[in-house]
């Protein structure tokens, strides 16, 4: 196991009287640096800095941010959330690092998906099943990792999107290095 232990701090970001929301950081003695390079390989849409080195990625509505020895993530509701997500990441780092004899590492920072590429394929009906009010908003949202094509049922489970489901499942899938 990489990260055997760690000290979590959450801190209250207070945005006016009645609005605030929980960060948390997992603090921690063992350097994950080389591990950096495997999540950039496993999570699509996240981003590799060499300098650090540092990855960022988006779940759902929260930003999470992993450093050598440190893993942050934001716009927590509770501490109890807190809690529960810090546990899941460094779960995510110590499973990655546990199958890294399977994954290429991969330390090049990539381009980031275009939302209009991913739009081009959506049904364009608006349909508003993913939960936003149009499909450009849901390529928005995909693009930058806080939503998961799944949510698209559509596209999902309709058989006249098949070619679209399949380039899109694509596009997702593969990194492109930048220039
Ligand atoms: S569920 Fe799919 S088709 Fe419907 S609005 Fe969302 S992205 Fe568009």
């Amino acid at each position: 196991m990489l990260i055997e232990s760690y000290r979590l701090e959450i801190e209250v970001a207070t945005h006016s009287d009645q609005e605030f929301e929980y960060e948390a950081i997992a603090h921690f003695d063992v350097d994950i640096s080389e591990a950096l390079a495997y999540l950039n390989t496993e999570l699509n849409s996240g981003t590799y800095f060499s300098d650090g080195p540092a990855f960022s990625w988006r779940k759902n509505s929260h930003k999470i941010g992993f450093w050598p020895k440190k893993i942050a993530a934001d716009h927590l509701e509770t501490r109890e959330q807190a809690e529960e997500i810090i546990e899941g990441l460094v779960k995510l780092v110590n499973d990655v690092w546990e199958r890294r004899h399977e994954i290429e590492p991969d330390t090049r920072t990539h381009e980031k998906r275009q939302p209009l590429e991913l739009f081009k394929l959506l049904p364009k009906t608006n349909c508003k099943v993913c939960g936003e009010n149009t499909c450009y908003n849901f390529s928005i949202k995909l693009a930058s990792g806080l939503l998961e094509l799944d949510a698209c049922v559509p596209i999902i489970q309709e058989e006249q999107y098949g070619a679209q489901r399949s380039s899109l499942q694509s596009i997702l899938k593969v990194k492109r290095p930048l220039l």
